[in-house]
């Protein structure tokens, strides 16, 4: 398949068709590499500002349950507790209404051997108390970094821990006298549940959702892998759970391309493509009418290709104007030709083919009256021989435009025969007079006065004249008529020259 073998209809469409497609491919890749990219990476970084929000107000969090720790280990009551001091602690400090207060749900306290002095766990909102059975034997594992750190100034650690299933912050501490020096009086440990209520405050701080989950190891975040979600992960001291916090961002990614995008793209594109259709049938146009005209040309309707005007573009129009100009070229060349075919060259008078046609239209016509005059000038080879043929020449066309000009009263075609023989014919509906005709032509040669000194007859140009007067016969067979009139001649020529001869033409 030959792209040259299409047609400009069937190119404009394939043309059209690609530039919808390069153009909407352009686009699509512009949109990928330039502005989606950026929004994306601005959306990304909008993100990781909410992530590090959330962060901030965990550390906070953090801070705040380390600094409840830090004022309890560092109270000399508590102290006084661990060694049997002060039993009122429980009712007065550390009762329900610290619980609510602080928003905690365990209170442990362990003397310097770590041995456990007094525990509580209860639900400050259901007010209720809870079994603290799941850790009663982890104690020591959940005090580690307590117990490895330095105890001549206090020092709280707060960490994430799963229990019972539910997220917690986990508070430890030494316990200290109260200039927080001297740790080596016991430790503490409190809990703070982190589930739906720590939610909502993150919510309320944020603006955003957040879910606080725990999963065992062996589990998979299925969420993990969805946009617009971020997860930010605490292992909790036995590291086979993991409180993990699930942030559904205010701020979403943006779509690669939006449907109205995409439909404004796709419509653009079809109104490009039908848009290239019409500007090239419009172009197409005047070619179409230009073949149509050349099919005129060519069985001779139009002279011309068509207005180059109608043509919108420079290069058509050049164009056309150019083949114009080349069948207005070709025209004259023809009628040149036509010209020449019909004409003697030398005399400008009809030659023998021209004669023959015209004797063809008489035929057609059948004029009531019609004669054959054949002319030959007297002595023209002395005169040629005497005088050169150049001169020669000049007077076959002064003989000729004389002949041509000659006023006759019947119609008259002058033709050269060949030499320096003429031929007239004289047609008429009305009886020729053939004498008086044919002397107004022999006197036309003689005033031309053309001087002739090697002539025996004259000192000027003559010529004889054999008349073929065809009667009132129809028109036949031009030879015959020929010889009828030749004959003629060779009687006037033998009767002396510079004379007419008629003959009636009988068949
Ligand atoms: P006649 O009176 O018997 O006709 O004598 P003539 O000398 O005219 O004899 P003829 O008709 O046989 O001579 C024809 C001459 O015409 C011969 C030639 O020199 C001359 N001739 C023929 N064609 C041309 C031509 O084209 N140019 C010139 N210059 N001379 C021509
Ligand atoms: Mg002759
Ligand atoms: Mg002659």
């Amino acid at each position: 398949m030959q792209i040259s073998n299409f047609s400009i209809k069937q190119l404009t469409v394939i043309a059209s068709v690609m530039m919808a497609v390069t153009f909407v491919l352009f686009y699509l890749t512009f949109r990928y590499f330039w502005t989606y990219d950026t929004a994306v990476e601005l959306a990304i970084d909008r993100q990781n500002e909410e992530v590090r929000r959330v962060k901030t107000l965990i550390h906070l969090q953090k801070n705040d349950l380390a600094k409840s720790i830090s004022d309890y280990a560092a109270w000399d009551e508590v102290v006084d507790f661990i060694e049997g001091n002060n039993d009122d602690l429980l009712v007065d400090s550390i009762n329900e209404h610290s619980f609510s207060a602080l928003q905690i749900n365990g209170v442990f306290i362990f003397d310097a051997d770590v041995s456990l002095m007094w525990g509580r766990m209860y639900d400050y909102i259901y007010k209720q108390e809870l079994s603290y059975d799941e850790i009663r034997y982890k104690f020591g594992a959940l005090l580690a970094e307590s117990l490895r750190s330095r105890t001549d100034r206090i020092t709280p650690f707060v960490r994430f821990l799963v229990l019972n299933e539910q997220p917690h912050l986990l508070a430890t501490s030494r316990v200290c006298n109260s200039d927080g020096i001297d740790c080596d009086k016991g430790y503490m440990m409190i809990l703070k549940p982190v589930g739906e209520t720590f939610s909502r405050t993150l919510q309320q701080a944020t603006g955003l959702q957040v879910h606080i989950k725990t999963k065992r190891d062996d589990d998979t975040i299925l969420d993990h892998a969805q946009d617009n979600i971020s997860i930010i992960e605490k292992n909790d001291y036995r590291n086979d759970e993991t409180v993990f916090l699930e942030i559904h961002h205010s701020v979403k990614l943006p779509p690669f391309i939006t449907w109205g995008e995409l439909s404004a793209v796709l419509a653009f594109a079809v109104f490009m493509f039908a848009f290239n259709l019409s500007v090239v049938h419009i172009m197409v146009r005047p070619i179409k009418r230009a073949r149509r005209a050349l099919d005129q040309l060519m069985s001779g309707e139009s002279s011309q290709l068509t207005q180059q005007d109608t043509f919108i573009s420079y290069e058509m129009r050049d164009f056309v104007y150019r083949v114009n100009e080349v069948i207005s070229q070709l025209e004259s060349k023809q009628q040149e030709l036509e010209w020449i075919a019909h004409h003697d060259a030398l005399t400008k008078v009809g030659n023998r083919r021209s004669l023959q046609q015209h004797w063809q239209t008489l035929v057609e016509k059948q004029p009531k009256h019609t004669s054959l005059l054949l002319i030959d000038i007297d002595y023209f080879k002395p005169f040629n021989d005497h005088y050169g043929h150049v001169e020669g020449d000049n007077v076959l066309q002064q003989v000729a435009t004389a002949l041509k000009e000659a006023s006759t009263e019947s119609s008259k075609f002058v033709a050269r025969f060949g030499g320096e023989e003429f031929c007239v014919v004289l047609s008429n509906d009305s009886p020729i007079n053939n004498r008086q005709e044919a002397e107004w032509l022999r006197a036309a040669v003689e005033t031309l006065k053309i001087r002739h000194h090697y002539s025996p007859i004259a000192a000027h140009l003559t010529a004889s004249i054999g008349v073929a007067d065809c009667g009132l016969q129809p028109l036949g067979d031009l030879q015959d008529l020929f010889l009828v009139a030749d004959r003629a001649l060779y009687e006037a020529k033998d009767a002396g020259r510079n004379q007419v001869v008629i003959h009636l033409s009988e068949r």
